[in-house]
């Protein structure tokens, strides 16, 4: 074609090209990590733009994260030159949910201010649904329910549609009418939790076809990343946006890779792939080999490696992205996790002495408890790192006391936030007052607060609690004035200030307070970045990601489910182990289901790195405060011998296999590495013998010969001088 092709069409292969520049009718891109899908999707934007095919509001784009969602919208600014007005409908599942909810919520009988409640939220509420029901929450708990509910929604099933024997399973055959009662209480809340934000607007639109024919007027183009991770409610709510009548265009186009499909334990249907051709019939199905991520080294590794499971749609992929300076990937062995912080924080430090940035290192654990080891280590180093993803800061007790006082004071009829915080500095509000609120409150079908404001002209309670109560309306109807007109960080800090909680945190003479304050105080920093009170919260409920220093050289350390679609130089994959990764509870309820997709998991660890990986096993762990010995992950079996190498054996490793740990103290040699020159593991892939695990025991005893008679004595260091 005559005219200058666009710049941001120019480096991409065949495959990609066509991806891109099929821009009617569906598409489907399957294909393996690093092949380019996020890239293509993200040119496929570029180009519609650019082509003058949509306006930046006529495109419905779907990522995993909300992270994802603003790497994407910066990438598109850049391809097209910057003139990107906004992507209003560029998010995720939940945050174009929440959208959709704000406009249309009332047919579904929500107010635009609406609340999202955290899953802390939803156990609370649930709980006491289930002692108002007369039941006894500790045969039934609340939480377990919750977890029954947020599958029933993944499922896209409300009350009426859920299995019977579900419905019988729970609380003596109650399970249906808490769940209706949970949802009344939601309504009555004026709130909805995160299953909600999916299952309203599939109400909304399969009974309003009007409101559909609109959206499907306004979403010209509609783009989905990790597809193969879209859960059931996802698909049905994707399909009737995506479907068009007869006759009507249907310009969808999902990109994913049945090999990273790790989401199955939350409801995740690696078989929408396979549906997406049924319901889409004469869709373009394109396949891309080419990897632009990794070394030869860490793909050989990885293909090896998911080439275990069976259940694989199967694929080729190649990289030319190979030197023959290229680092294998490598194997590492500690003593235990604290050892192998250490390593690894001495790792990262030599890298960095090598002038690579943090920025571009990563750790990724398989459980998130395992970070704590590595935030401890690298405060005590001095390495700035980053937690991304998870539970973590807006988790901790302190910040959902704080946010409880600001939701309140931004929606006044937000009772599990007064709940939480009525009490919380103590104000003689005890169980008894918030017990005869809750019945006046239910009695007169009208917030809590509101509530209090009534109770107070009683004498229903006693004049102490009845002093406090009118104290504490009078502080939250100052604030709610203030809400409109004062900077909302100002704000929170005079809440925070004249609430007495900073004080109760203060005078708290525990360990954890002084944390706490700062916590506080970062909390308030984080608000800064926002433009209104309203705006912070809904961030915050929508949780994710939550990256306060952005600008910040720093490792960054996340689950293996939250490093889905990044990709770091170096990436470090600790804990390795039996029973750790693959996790036992994966295996112990879903078999080899389980371990399938743990093993996805091990390959979409692996295939993040760009240049080196290195992975860890440590031979004793504490779990549960337990110290346990424990066995490398069979994953390392799985590992191809032309693409691995076993590091040399960390200091101390030796201890493997003596018993006590404390011993192990005294062990703390220097490496007696060029003295080793078959390691276990190494003659373990030589052998591939059934004996294999017995290998990896066997070093212990070799390596205790080395301590017992090696030259190399205790080195002056000691773990309790660091
Ligand atoms: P994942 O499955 O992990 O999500 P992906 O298929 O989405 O991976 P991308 O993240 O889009 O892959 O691409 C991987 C890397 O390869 C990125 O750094 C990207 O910029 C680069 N890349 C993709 N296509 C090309 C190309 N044609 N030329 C050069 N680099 C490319
Ligand atoms: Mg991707």
């Amino acid at each position: 074609d005559g005219g200058k092709r666009p710049d941001y069409l120019a480096g991409l292969n065949p495959e990609q090209t066509e991806a891109v520049e099929t821009l009617e009718g569906p598409v489907l891109v399957l294909a393996g990590a690093g092949t380019g899908k996020t890239r293509v999707l993200t040119t496929r934007i570029a180009h519609i733009l650019n082509t003058g095919r949509a306006f930046p509001s006529q495109i419905l784009a779907v990522t995993f994260t909300n992270k994802a969602a603003r790497e994407m919208k910066e990438r598109i600014a850049l391809l097209v030159g910057g003139a990107v007005e906004g992507m209003p409908w560029l998010g995720t599942f939940h945050s174009i949910g929440v959208k959709l909810l704000r406009r249309h919520g009332e047919l579904v009988g929500l107010r635009s201010d609406f609340t999202i409640l955290d899953t802390d939220d939803v156990v609370r509420l649930i709980k006491q649904l289930i002692q108002a029901e007369g039941l006894d929450d500790k045969r039934w708990p609340a939480k377990q329910f919750a977890g029954m509910i947020d599958t029933w929604k993944n499922k896209g099933l409300g009350p009426a549609d859920i299995p019977e024997g579900d419905a019988r399973a729970f609380a003596n055959g109650r399970g249906r009418d808490l769940y209706v009662a949970y949802q009344a209480r939601l309504s009555t809340l004026n709130a909805c939790d995160f299953g909600d934000l999916l299952i309203h607007p599939i109400a909304i639109f399969r009974k309003n076809p009007d409101l559909l024919k609109e959206y499907h007027g306004r979403f010209r183009y509609i783009l989905v990343d990790e597809y193969q991770d879209t859960n059931t409610a996802q698909y049905m709510w994707l399909r009737l946006l995506a479907q068009r009548p007869k006759g009507e265009l249907q310009n969808v186009c999902c990109v994913g890779d049945d090999d990273q499909s790790i989401y199955g334990w939350r409801g995740a249907e690696v078989d929408n792939i396979l549906r997406f051709e049924k319901d889409f019939p004469g869709a373009k199905v394109i396949k891309l080999e080419r990897n632009y991520r990794s070394t030869e080294h860490i793909l050989g590794a990885a293909a090896h490696l998911i080439a275990h499971n069976e259940g694989r749609l199967g694929k080729t992929l190649f990289t030319d992205r190979s030197d023959p300076d290229d680092a294998k990937v490598q194997v590492h062995a500690s003593w235990d996790s604290e050892e192998e912080a250490r390593a690894i924080g001495e790792e990262i430090e030599q890298l960095q002495r090598g002038k690579h940035l943090l920025n571009d290192m990563a750790i990724l654990v398989r459980a998130s408890f395992q970070m704590r080891e590595f935030e401890d280590r690298f405060v005590t180093l001095g390495l700035n790192y980053r937690v991304i993803g998870g539970p973590r800061f807006y988790e901790r007790l302190e910040i959902r006391d704080a946010m409880a006082y600001f939701r309140l004071v931004a929606q006044a009829s937000d009772d599990l936030a007064f709940e939480r915080i009525i009490n919380t500095p103590k104000r003689g509000l005890g169980d008894t007052t918030v017990r005869a609120l809750h019945d006046y409150a239910r009695a007169r079908d009208i917030p809590m607060l509101a509530a209090a404001a009534d109770i107070i002209e009683t004498d229903e309670l006693k004049p102490k609690a009845r002093k406090a109560l009118f104290d504490v309306i009078q502080s939250f109807r100052r604030w709610q004035e203030l809400l409109e007109n004062t900077p909302h960080t100002e704000l929170a800090e005079q809440i925070l200030e004249e609430s007495g909680y900073t004080d109760m945190w203060k005078n708290d003479k525990s360990a954890e307070a002084p944390g706490r304050l700062e916590n506080l105080k970062e909390l308030i920093r984080s608000m800064e970045s926002f433009e209104s009170m309203r705006g912070f919260l809904e961030h915050v409920s929508l949780v994710m990601d939550a990256e306060t220093n952005e600008n910040l050289d720093a490792v960054s350390i996340m689950t293996l489910h939250s490093a889905k679609g990044l990709e770091f130089d170096t990436i470090f994959l600790p804990g390795w182990e039996e029973g750790l990764f693959p996790h036992q509870r994966s295996l112990d309820e879903s078999g080899r289901a389980g371990l399938e997709e743990e093993r996805r998991l091990a390959y979409v660890g692996i295939t993040r790195a760009k240049h080196r990986c290195h992975i860890w096993f440590v031979s004793n762990r504490r779990i549960h405060g337990l110290w346990q010995s424990t066995l490398p992950s069979r994953f390392l079996d799985e590992l191809p011998v032309t693409h691995v190498e076993v590091a040399e054996m960390e200091q101390s490793y030796g201890g493997y296999g003596r018993g006590g740990y404390g011993q192990s103290r005294f062990d703390k040699a220097e490496p007696f590495a060029n003295s080793y020159s078959t390691p276990g593991w190494k003659r373990a892939q030589a052998n591939k013998t059934d004996a294999t695990r017995d290998n990896w025991g066997t070093r212990s005893g070799h390596a205790v010969e080395r301590i017992g008679y090696g030259e190399s004595g205790p080195k002056g260091r000691t773990i309790e001088g660091e």
